[in-house]
């Protein structure tokens, strides 16, 4: 059925074929269909290098840095840079100048900037260093949340809850990230059932929008396709992100499918800032620079300057004495 004559298929219009050629009307139906997925006229990328790409980083980045990386990024238009997190130095030394940071940065009034806060004590710190929007950090899975957040998945949503209620009072509003959407470094594959159960319980906390993290970089457009399918029967899609970690050079895939399913929300990290903690040497975040790239190369917009996001990595890597994690920055920097 799959042998059509090219010069058949092209010299003939849709309509004519089927008419002709009454057979081959359902295999033609699934190319076509295939042909014409819809893709969003706008996505929104929340850039997370400042804070999930640096948290990474062994040796202590200068404040001075972060701030310029920061309001390097804020100049690219990019609605949404996650500044830093409020977790406690003892934790993540790395963020331990969080209030520096976020008091340090030129904030424009068109870009917002959310802070991690894991608990009630990070929030009140957030809030006091003049934080206007913040985001919970919970798991789909119940070991990786013992181990990375030392607390049961039961007993984080009972933090959160506490959190989002007195961020509602303040109105400041609340995003939610489910690590190990796609598997779990310790439990492996994950059930879709239970990560739609983790995604459901943030969204009716309050959380306006929950970013669905491939923690390790596992998924494929396969699995990726199946979480959604399970998780959006429970929370509409248009509440819900993607953050795709390229561990396996699976991001940008697994980015398409969920944007052909309706999400319209990506997270990405400006130079792939971020390796992966679970695989050494391993690439960790999707880079901004790759994404921008695939969304404006298939007509999506995004607002944002790719050549500017480009200048802003350079920044960074040099800052880091590191090279680009970047396809798309790797090749202009080689090209121009
Ligand atoms: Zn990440």
């Amino acid at each position: 059925m799959g042998n059509v004559p090219a010069t058949v298929k092209h010299c003939l219009s849709y309509e004519q074929l089927v008419q002709d050629f009454p057979w081959l009307a359902h295999w033609l139906q699934e190319e076509k269909h295939a042909l014409t997925h819809e893709y969003p006229e706008y996505v929104k990328i929340v850039e997370v290098g400042p804070r999930d790409g640096l948290q990474n980083e062994k040796e202590m980045v200068p404040t001075g840095v972060k701030i310029r990386l920061i309001d390097m990024l804020s100049e690219t238009g990019l609605p949404v840079i996650e500044a830093t997190s409020f977790v406690s130095s003892k934790w993540v030394p790395q963020m331990a100048d969080h209030t520096e940071v976020l008091q340090g940065i030129q904030k424009h009034s068109h870009v917002r900037y959310p802070v991690l806060t894991p608990n009630m004590h990070g929030f009140k710190d957030a809030v006091a260093a003049g934080a206007t929007e913040v985001a919970v950090f919970g798991s789909a899975s119940e070991t990786f949340s013992l181990k990375n957040i030392n607390c049961s998945i039961d007993e984080s949503m009972l933090r959160f809850q506490e959190i989002i209620c007195s961020a509602k009072q303040q109105q400041i509003p609340v995003r939610g990230y489910v690590s190990c959407a796609l598997g779990c470094p310790y439990e492996g594959h994950l059930e879709p059932t239970k990560v739609a159960e983790v995604v459901k319980r943030l969204y009716e906390l309050g959380c306006y929008e929950v970013s669905l993290g491939d923690t390790i970089g596992v998924g494929t457009p396969g699995s990726m396709a199946k979480m959604l399918h399970t998780v959006m029967k429970e929370v509409p899609h248009s509440a819900l992100a993607v953050h795709c970690h390229d561990t396996h050079g699976q991001a940008l895939a697994n980015i398409l499918t969920a944007l052909q399913m309706g999400i319209c929300v990506v997270d990405s990290s400006v130079a792939g800032l971020g390796g992966c903690p679970y695989a050494h040497g391993a690439s960790g975040n999707v880079s901004t620079e790759d994404v921008l790239y695939m969304l404006h190369g298939i007509g999506v917009r995004t607002g944002v300057d790719l050549s500017k996001v480009i200048l802003a990595g350079d920044f960074i890597c040099e800052a880091l004495n590191r090279k680009t994690n970047s396809k798309v920055a790797q090749a202009r920097g080689e090209c121009w």
